[in-house]
């Protein structure tokens, strides 16, 4: 088994590569300060919203990057082809998701699998949950891992709803191609709306990492 190195700083932690994973397959720590890493994720959550969206005429639940969450990047030959990422405090995997070319080759199995021996290598006895959107492919993945889905209460359940709501509102009340919301929707104001809140997400995120470093530096100044 080839044990993954994730980066030391505050994302720092080991994960172990699924057995039998394809070779050209690699997993590492999504890296906020690298502008190739950054537009990839940003890509890619793009897409997540789009496709989540005309699968279910919801805006998807889940982010690619914030604070509270790890996410690890997956790569095909170098190139980053998905990516999930983990709620740690939980161990909830919140978001995951495979670019449409790189599917049907292990890539959401390895990610899952890693992230579950990376939430069981914690002396917690127990593995990841998912909360990811499900569709048939991906129940049937969850299923085969032994990985349960996280159970939620119907009012964490109805404040997404609302969430979601209330952003499709906004992109209705903002377009202007007089088309009939959300029955026939507007692909390309949804469209947009999806790559500027992916890449508005993943800015604030590096963002947010920056200052963080800047309290701890400060922090650390104090206490010497
Ligand atoms: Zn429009």
């Amino acid at each position: 088994m080839t044990v993954l190195p994730f980066d030391d700083d505050e994302y720092g932690d080991q994960c172990a590569a699924p057995d039998g994973r394809p070779a050209a397959l690699t997993l590492r720590c999504y890296l906020p300060d690298d502008e190739d890493d950054r537009q990839a994720v940003a890509a890619m959550y793009a897409d997540y919203l789009r496709e989540g969206f005309r699968e279910t005429g919801e805006a998807p639940p889940g982010a690619a990057v914030d604070l509270r969450l790890d996410t690890i990047l997956s790569c095909w030959e170098g190139d980053v082809v998905g990516f999930a990422s983990v709620h740690t405090a939980v161990w909830e995997v919140d978001t995951l998701y495979v670019a449409p070319a790189h599917r049907r080759r292990g890539v959401a199995r390895a990610l899952l699998t890693a992230v579950d021996r990376w939430a069981r290598g914690q002396d917690r006895g127990r593995g990841v949950k998912a909360r990811v959107p499900v569709s048939p492919a991906a129940d049937a993945l969850l299923a085969e891992l032994g990985i349960p889905k996280a159970e939620y209460c119907e009012s964490d359940l109805d404040t997404w709803r609302a969430i979601g709501d209330s952003q499709l509102d906004a992109i209705r009340s903002d377009c202007e191609h007089g088309e009939d919301w959300p029955a026939d929707f507007c692909t390309p104001c949804y469209d947009g709306w999806a790559q500027q809140g992916a890449e508005a997400q993943v800015q604030r995120h590096q963002e947010d990492v920056e200052s963080l470093r800047r309290m701890r530096a400060e922090k650390a100044l104090r206490t010497d």
